[in-house]
């Protein structure tokens, strides 16, 4: 017998239209069109069901990476945040408080475990994640993860995640703690695992950065690297660049120094005293070298910075960008910048500000590895 409920719920129901009499009665799985379920149309069918789903929300930046699979999965897992830390077992009540085992913070949950425990941290500052505009800011932890791996530091980046998390469980469960210099270890050696296992990765910082080499510019063309360093303990920053021609050949160079500042004002005023350099010695046709792109990215995406703690210097650095003739600023890596790098470091915090019309002392062997494209 048919309950009268069910009865009275069919009845009202149109019988489908065109329906040949020979069909015998059967189930079929309405969320397809062939009426037959697949795992396919189960899964649309379950991310529907979810309000906080986008039915079109498209993983396969994920799956695309050139990682193992148990990475792959593990970023899953973090994407939809579901790892046993303290703020979820807390919740679950499985354990009596949500804190940070590790660094006592009132909450533990993914992304200070991940990222904001002083642990974690240390082990970004050690792979030099800063570089990646808000990094340590970033509030959303799958905006956080998926903003890093479309960067060309995402392998090193997917083994950086793995590491915390397996560092952090290491730290609570294990007796033998690993040290910082372990986990960076740790994390170049799979990152280097992931390079041989995929050799047609392309790009990634590793790897490129092993192949990077300072480049000439062409013909008719200055090239200047600029760097800019900060020494917290003095509380002072400088700023150095070198100017070479498309023979290699030396042209000029700057120090700088200055008190206060940070990290990010060192590199815009670096950036900033080698344009305003180039104005002031008429030089016109300029590729203009970076190493920092938090700072490159400030002055050439175009967006409104105007309420950004240096926005004075950005407007700055975009107005002599544009007055200089035919001037490009662009991002490289820290291996491409190296002279820059000891005139920004050694010379300016001799406290040396001045030009220079030949390579200080020190910076020879810099020198010749960019003049024989090592
Ligand atoms: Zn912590």
């Amino acid at each position: 017998m048919i309950p009268t409920d069910i009865v009275q719920y069919i009845h009202p129901l149109p019988a489908p239209n065109n329906l040949d009499v020979r069909l015998p009665d059967a189930w079929t799985w309405s969320h397809a069109k062939k009426g037959e379920y697949t795992c396919s149309s189960g899964y649309y069918w379950l991310l529907q069901q979810n309000r906080d789903w986008n039915v079109n929300c498209n993983m396969n930046w994920l799956w695309r990476l050139k990682v193992p699979a148990k990475l792959q999965h593990f970023i899953w897992l973090c994407f939809h945040n579901v790892f046993p830390i303290n703020a979820r077992r807390h919740h679950c009540n499985m354990v009596a408080s949500p804190s940070c085992t590790r660094c006592s913070s009132p909450i533990e949950d993914i992304l200070h475990c991940l990222r904001d425990c002083p642990h974690s941290r240390e082990l970004w500052l050690h792979l030099n994640m800063r570089r990646y505009n808000n990094f340590f800011s970033e509030f959303y932890v799958k905006v956080w993860l998926h903003e890093i791996t479309k960067g060309t530091s995402a392998i090193l980046f997917i083994t950086g995640v793995w590491h915390a998390w397996c560092w952090r469980n290491n730290t609570i469960f294990e007796d033998q703690h690993w040290r910082i210099q372990d986990v960076v270890r740790k994390t170049f050696l799979l990152h280097d695992e992931c390079i041989s296992y995929y050799p047609n990765l392309g790009l990634d910082s590793h790897s490129s950065r092993l192949l990077a080499h300072w480049i000439p510019p062409l013909e008719s063309t200055l090239k200047i690297n600029i760097d800019g360093s900060f020494l917290e303990d003095f509380g002072c920053l400088g700023a150095g660049g070198v100017f070479r021609n498309h023979d290699r050949d030396w042209i000029a160079g700057f120090s700088h120094y200055e008190a206060g500042g940070d990290a990010l004002l060192a590199e815009l005023r670096a950036i900033q005293t080698g344009l305003e350099f180039c104005s002031l010695k008429g030089y016109v046709n300029i590729i203009c070298e970076s190493d920092c792109l938090e700072a490159v990215d400030l002055i050439i995406d175009g967006r409104d910075h105007t309420l950004h703690t240096y926005a004075t210097n950005i407007l700055h650095i975009r107005d002599v960008l544009h007055g200089n003739g035919n001037t490009t600023l662009v991002h490289v890596l820290r291996e491409q910048n190296m002279c820059a790098d000891f005139m920004a470091k050694e010379v300016s915090h001799a406290r040396c500000s001045g030009c220079w019309n030949c390579p200080p002392p020190g910076m020879e062997s810099l020198i010749l590895r960019d003049k024989l494209g090592t």
